[in-house]
């Protein structure tokens, strides 16, 4: 066994436990204060929806164990276990170019991930979700969901790589930066036009057009430069009670989307907290950081690809024979976050300071008694746990907690007035 080999497991094995470890701790928090009302909260929370917010979350964490053991083996499956080089045998046999065999590989080894991964995802769904009240989905739809974000994939995935196949094989040693770069491209066209061409093929979004909040956030879209026309409502409901409310893209694309779930459940003055965080992620370019980030860790995957591709040792490392450019492909995106997991907290902090500036920026512009009592209303109604494992949320939060935010939020309250 290869000392590359080793590390390998050593590593998918130390990941695992920790994974399984911080979710245990997470559960056994949560279960702890199943009981008790967090001070804070007593006023708008009952007992009841405490205890139903405490039992989600632990039903959803108890999937996550599950789920962290079974990506473990099926990483094992692919690499020690034979699973991609089998690919890697059946494309050679089909005689078709060196390009396409590549192609091949890839698909197959996305396709094949996907499959393994629908059943969480059914029983997320279909399962835990219904048990609590929030399935509004239908198999059919389910079903219909699966098969067009696959054929989504598969139009933007193929052609994308083909294209960094073809660096690979035509453009020299250099090739590892022109595909980074059309790569980079291809990604930012693609947030940007996800929300008029991608994300209606799933949703109906109609701008928002209640009056009695058209009102209220004149004032706001004039002093933050914020078009009305860039606010809409997303039909949800047709899949999950859950609500939510989000920011993407940039330029003419970008937009402030709420769920209709969301948006039943809060006043209009919270609405108008809510909107104002949004646009403070716009305000403080959080999707431009996303988008730097996101710049630097691709551009460090594709020189280590570049690195590793001529090197028989890091295939044989992990269970394939020979070179081959859709094998270092795959290779590389599944092992490299196994060496990741321990940036994941570090993003996880990062994400949660972005949060924090944005309810900060939705303070400053409208009211802090509004906000608290749309995040109040956003906790409860989808039972999202008020007391959660400390390290649990340092490592997976890309939120801070609750009474962590609702804290902050009444600090700064306090400093306004
Ligand atoms: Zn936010």
């Amino acid at each position: 066994m290869q000392i590359v080999t080793i590390i390998f497991v050593v590593m998918l094995g130390i990941s695992t436990l920790v994974l399984l470890w911080l979710a245990g701790r997470h559960i056994r928090h949560v279960t702890a204060h199943r009981q008790q009302v967090p001070a804070d909260f007593v006023q708008v929370i009952t007992l009841e929806q405490h205890q139903k917010g405490a039992d989600y979350t632990v039903a959803k964490t108890h999937l996550q164990r599950w789920q962290t053991v079974w990506n473990g083996l099926v990483v094992l499956a692919w690499t020690l276990g034979g699973g991609l080089q089998w690919i890697v045998t059946q494309s050679e046999a089909t005689g078709v170019g060196v390009l396409w065999q590549s192609v091949m590989v890839v698909v197959a080894w996305f396709v094949v991930s996907d499959v393994l991964s629908l059943p969480f995802e059914w029983y997320r769904t279909f399962v835990i979700d219904e048990r609590f009240g929030f399935n509004k989905t239908t198999l059919a739809l389910f079903v219909r969901d699966w098969i067009v974000s696959l054929v989504l994939n598969m139009i933007f995935g193929v052609p994308l790589v083909a294209g960094i196949i073809w660096f690979m094989t035509s453009t020299g040693s250099a090739w590892w930066l022109w595909a980074w770069g059309v790569f980079m491209v291809v990604q930012i066209v693609i947030l940007w036009v996800q929300p008029v061409i991608i994300q209606p093929l799933f949703n109906k979004f109609t701008p928002l057009t209640d009056p009695q909040l058209q009102g209220r956030i004149q004032g706001l879209l004039q002093r933050t430069g914020f078009a009305g026309s860039q606010i809409f409502v997303m039909d949800a409901s047709k899949r999950s009670g859950l609500g939510n409310a989000y920011f993407t893209s940039f330029g003419r694309t970008k937009r402030v989307v709420f769920f209709d779930t969301l948006l039943a459940q809060l006043t209009p003055g919270q609405a108008t907290a809510v909107l104002a965080h949004e646009i403070g992620h716009y305000k403080h370019r959080d999707i431009i950081k996303f988008i730097g980030f996101f710049m630097v860790v691709s551009l460090a995957g594709f020189g280590l690809l570049a690195w590793v591709l001529p090197q028989a040792w890091f295939y044989q490392s992990f269970g394939v024979l020979a070179p081959q450019m859709g094998a270092a492909l795959v290779l590389l995106l599944m092992v490299a976050p196994i060496a990741g997991f321990i940036f994941t907290p570090l993003q996880s902090a990062f994400t949660r300071s972005i949060e924090y500036a944005a309810d900060a920026y939705a303070v400053r512009h409208t009211d802090a008694d509004d906000m608290v009592g749309a995040l109040v209303a956003l906790y409860r109604d989808n039972a999202g746990t008020l007391t959660p494992d400390p390290l649990y949320v340092a490592y997976h939060y890309s939120h801070p907690p609750g009474s962590a935010r609702i804290g902050h939020i009444r600090s700064l309250g306090a400093e306004n007035t």
